[in-house]
């Protein structure tokens, strides 16, 4: 028998088990597919205040495509722009940000193993349980975790695409291209973007994209690769808990700590993965700790999104031109977070924005 038991080798559950193992704990990581990280499901971009915390683990440097500095939020005529005098983001390749954190937990001499999937009881091999196993989790219904109330059925594909600006991301939130969700473009390199949407109703998602690839020109081009996908748009009522002799804790798409705004998922994933490791004996203090840690950002992830959600089709527009009209815009790129919009919150982040009214020399 081992101290932990992980499922699942993503970001969640490779950051659980490295955790774990470092404190001394005999830990095994199962995971379903043959080689980790593939087939990977996800753009790849990530804050590089984000990456930064996780570098202990994963180099991204190593894994780098491409450095964004700008975001381009489009509504439905309005634009805004954001641009940041250094790396704001990057897109990295994905299936090498999980084979790096995997690699890294078993050079440190944790045990894994591939082609191994979790699906009943009697697959456990410790009384103490992550469930890091994406936002389906068989562990979450193993054990009758409370439902994830939401998720945007996804999309994805690779495509033969020159950006015209190698340095932006392009988000869009014009509802008849993605009715509950978001649109968006990300240059992987000069000749490569990964493009996708979601939608919140699933039966919206083909019509959603025709419209969508119409707009970019790309109806007629086959991308060389594509996903579909699920992201969870809220959090689990409950992701730790004691079940007979089981202690069970849940942990990134599977607990649904992700961001309801925009899908990304990897850093808060990682974050409560690390947590999940320290804790999943205790499920009520790892609870608290995560909720304590992330609870507040990923609400005001999700409240972003239920105002998103609520705006008439010009009322993006409104919002838009709102924004740049009390410059928030400029607060947003002197001292806009990503992830942890908390952050934005202090007392020095809130002179910020008092100093964007003050008249320039
Ligand atoms: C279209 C799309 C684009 C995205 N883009 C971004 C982005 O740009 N930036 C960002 O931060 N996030 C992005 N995300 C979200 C991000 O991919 C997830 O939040 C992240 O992967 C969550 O990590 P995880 O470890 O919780 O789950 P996963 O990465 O899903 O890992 C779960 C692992 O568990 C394994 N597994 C599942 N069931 C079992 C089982 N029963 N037994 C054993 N193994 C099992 C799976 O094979 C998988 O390896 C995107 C998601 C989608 C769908």
């Amino acid at each position: 028998m081992y101290d932990l038991h992980v499922v699942g080798a993503g970001p969640a559950g490779s950051f659980a088990a490295i955790t774990a193992l470092r404190e001394g704990k005999k830990v095994l990581l199962s995971e379903e597919h043959k080689q980790v990280g593939v087939p990977a499901h996800c753009s790849g971009l990530v804050s590089a205040s984000g990456l930064r915390q996780l570098k202990d683990v994963v180099d991204y440097r190593r894994i780098t495509l491409n450095t964004i500095t700008r975001a381009n939020l489009h509504g439905k005529r309005e634009r805004m722009t954001l641009s940041f005098p250094y790396p704001k983001a990057y897109v990295i390749d994905r299936a090498g940000f999980d084979r790096l954190a995997a690699e890294k937990y078993e050079n440190e001499g944790g045990k894994i193993e591939k082609g191994s999937r979790i699906s009943e009881l009697g697959d456990f091999r410790s009384h103490v349980i992550v469930g890091a196993d994406g936002p389906i989790s068989t562990i979450a219904r193993l054990f009758s975790f409370p439902k994830i109330s939401s998720y945007a059925s996804s999309w994805q594909g690779d495509y033969a695409y020159s950006s015209p600006d190698l340095s932006a991301v392009e988000v869009f939130f014009d509802q008849s291209w993605a009715p509950g969700f978001i649109g968006w473009v990300i240059p992987a390199n000069e000749e490569e973007a990964k493009i996708g949407l979601g939608v919140t109703k699933k039966g919206d998602l083909p019509r959603a994209k025709k419209k969508f690839l119409e707009h970019l020109h790309l109806a007629k081009k086959k991308p060389h690769s594509q996903f579909s996908a699920l992201i969870p748009l809220s959090v689990r009522k409950k992701t730790g808990g004691v079940f007979g002799n089981h202690h069970v804790v849940l942990a990134g798409d599977s607990a649904g700590q992700v961001k309801a705004s925009s899908g990304g998922g990897i850093f808060f994933g990682a974050s409560c993965g690390r947590l999940a490791g320290q804790l999943a004996g205790e499920p009520d203090e790892y609870e608290r700790a995560w909720r304590h840690a992330y609870g507040t950002d990923l609400s005001m992830h999700h409240l972003l999104r239920s105002t998103l959600d609520v705006l008439p089709m010009w009322g993006l527009d409104a919002w838009l031109m709102a924004m740049q009209r009390t410059r928030l815009d400029q607060w947003l790129m002197a001292a806009g977070e990503m992830d942890q919009y908390s952050k934005m919150l202090s007392p020095k982040t809130l002179l910020t924005y008092a100093k964007t009214w003050l008249p320039v020399e």
